[in-house]
């Protein structure tokens, strides 16, 4: 068949269009050809990249390399309120996820252009013509995100909705800006006063808890600890010196605890490593003032911890076997015992907690758990995908081997991961999280896109007839079937936050009553009590008109009480009933008027 081609006026505009993409990329590329880079900050590039190459599972040198050039040159004329260049808060940001979040090179070379777009003349497009969809598209998230804080107007609840959406399309957009966050917070002595109040308290309320939500509990300890220092500086102060004062007599305490533990554990061959932590400036605050105590009577400022190296199955045993070591030499407090390894919390931490009798009588908080449980506990999300691919063996590709096609497997898994993170919120953090963001919101809604990537908010328990409605009531009317996520499903399928959603049309459907017992929408369900009550009428004009016709034949012109008597007569429930079904052709009015 025939199809026709592009107007000359299309066809000029595409031309344009690519022009201009060509010229600002060859632009760009005669300005970088050019560009030197300070030897302060070539250095720090090369610290980047061995936490990269330490810490990821494969690195792209390359991209790494042109992203920071690019980021250099973008911002090449912006400064920090502090004075340094600008390039430096970028390229701390993508150190964090190199060092910290451990995510991969993807998301490093997005940290380093995450403020490109939005400060200086780099375009998305260009973005992406340069770094490919997946940078391009995890800056775009990070910048909208941005705006959405900026616009104050916005209540919290739809700002978390919006923050939650941007990282159900891609969780890495998230991670970046978790690492922005926390370098605004390192360096947030450089800021006015007013603005560290606003940024700490904002920081406090929702960053800190949606890191927790993630799992990442290192960064949400120091971003809760940051947002402590500028909000409750007297506390802060008062915990710090605290702190210092007694370290050497902690310190010693810890040895004292830790040694014999240590010998004996050696003894029975376990691979380990046991130290003594520092608990956070954060819960000692919180339980100085849940308690109402002073920093002295607070005992416990520290926990012991146990980590273990075997894996798997024998490395959950090792932990119980830990356990009852522990237990043979210091007294437990039974209620204090926790098993998080039978049944992990809901962002994956696994471990097991107990309190017991340590020297001197002091209770000693202890937490067992083995290296890949540590790794989640500390990076969650950024963690967790690695080990559930190791875990299962699949197709045998290490993160090292693994092809574009199993990188994709790896991140769908994550989102996989995260939606259920979000839709199936366990008692434990979900009530303290939906309490701190009054989110029940986000609890009675789900987001889902067309096909077109378009977001439509429904309310949970909609099904693909009410995204239909919702996108048209032509949509509505004429629905014969779904896709989510390109698999075929029923029109009573309910919907998934995150699916794609296609609808099937044909002119010929018309909706089908049965429908208003499933739709949970007031739209769909108005839409098709109206169709319904609709067809009814006219059937019921129909059948009226079909009838006065036969009956003036007959030379019968009967009043209402007549015409009302003969169709109970017959035993219709009403008269509307008897011209409904002439109308719709159940009962023939011929049989009627010869009655
Ligand atoms: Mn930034």
């Amino acid at each position: 068949s025939y199809l026709p081609g592009p107007t000359d006026a299309a066809r000029a505009f595409l031309r344009d269009a690519r022009l201009a993409m060509i010229s600002a990329s060859a632009d760009l590329h005669r300005h970088l050809d050019v560009l030197v880079v300070a030897p302060e900050y070539e250095r720090r590039l090369r610290v980047l990249l061995e936490h990269c190459e330490r810490n990821l599972p494969r690195v792209d040198e390359d991209l790494i390399r042109r992203a920071f050039r690019v980021a250099y040159w973008a911002h090449r004329d912006d400064r920090r309120a502090s004075g340094e260049l600008y390039i430096s808060h970028p390229l701390e940001v993508a150190l964090i996820a190199a060092k910290d979040i451990r995510m991969d090179d993807v998301t490093v070379a997005a940290a380093l252009l995450h403020d490109t777009v939005e400060d200086t003349d780099l375009s998305l497009d260009l973005l992406e013509s340069e770094f490919g969809t997946e940078v391009a598209r995890i800056t775009d998230g990070v910048t909208k995100i941005g705006s959405v804080f900026e616009n104050r107007a916005l209540g919290r609840a739809e700002n978390v909705r919006k923050l939650m959406l941007s990282m159900a399309s891609d969780v890495r957009v998230i991670l970046v800006k978790f690492a922005d966050r926390l370098h605004n917070m390192r360096t947030l002595g450089a800021m006015p006063p007013e603005k560290q109040l606003r940024i700490a308290a904002e920081t406090q309320e929702l960053f800190a808890p949606l890191a927790h939500r993630f799992g990442l509990h290192e960064v949400k300890t120091e971003l809760e600890d940051l947002s402590l220092k500028y909000l409750q500086p007297e506390a802060y102060r008062e915990i710090a010196d605290g702190l210092n004062a007694k370290r050497r007599q902690r310190e010693r305490y810890i040895e004292r605890f830790i040694d014999p533990l240590r010998t004996e554990l050696e003894a029975e061959g376990f691979d380990f490593h046991i130290y003594g932590r520092p608990k956070s400036f954060t819960s000692i605050y919180n339980k100085m003032r849940r308690q109402n105590v002073e920093l002295d009577e607070v005992y416990d400022l520290f926990a012991i911890r146990v980590i273990l190296h075997t894996t798997g199955k024998q490395g959950r045993e090792d932990c119980w076997r830990v356990y009852s070591a522990l237990t043979a030499r210091y007294p437990p407090l039974a209620a204090r015992f926790r098993d998080f390894i039978s049944v992990p919390k809901s962002n994956g931490y696994q471990s097991l907690h107990t309190t017991v009798i340590g020297p001197e009588g002091r209770a000693v908080e202890i937490q067992i758990r083995t290296a890949e449980m540590h790794e989640i506990a500390e990076r969650g999300v950024a963690a967790h995908w690695k080990y559930k691919e190791g875990a299962t063996g699949g197709d045998g590709a290490a993160p090292e081997s693994a092809t574009a096609g199993a990188s994709e497997a790896r991140i769908d898994e994550m989102y996989a991961w995260v939606r259920d993170l979000l839709e199936n919120p366990t008692p434990d953090d979900a009530g303290e999280f939906v309490r701190q963001f009054q989110l029940n919101l986000y609890d009675e809604e789900i987001y889902v896109f067309t096909p077109g990537g378009d977001l439509v908010t429904l309310p949970r328990g909609a099904t693909p007839v009410d995204f239909a409605f919702q996108i048209h009531s032509e949509v509505g009317f004429h629905c014969i079937g779904a896709k989510a996520d390109g698999k075929m499903v029923p029109l009573s399928y309910r919907l998934q936050s995150g699916e794609q959603v296609e609808i099937l049309t044909s002119k010929r459907q018309t909706p089908n009553p049965d429908w208003a017992s499933f739709v949970v929408t007031h739209k769909a369900q108005s839409r098709i009590k109206h169709w319904v009550n609709e067809r009814r009428r006219k059937a019921v004009a129909h059948g009226r008109e079909l009838l006065d016709k036969k009956l003036a034949r007959a030379k019968l012109k009967p009043d209402e009480q007549v015409i009302n008597k003969w169709a109970t007569g017959l035993r219709f429930a009403s008269a509307q009933q008897l011209f409904y079904e002439i109308g719709t052709g159940q009962y023939d009015p011929a049989e009627f008027v010869t009655a």
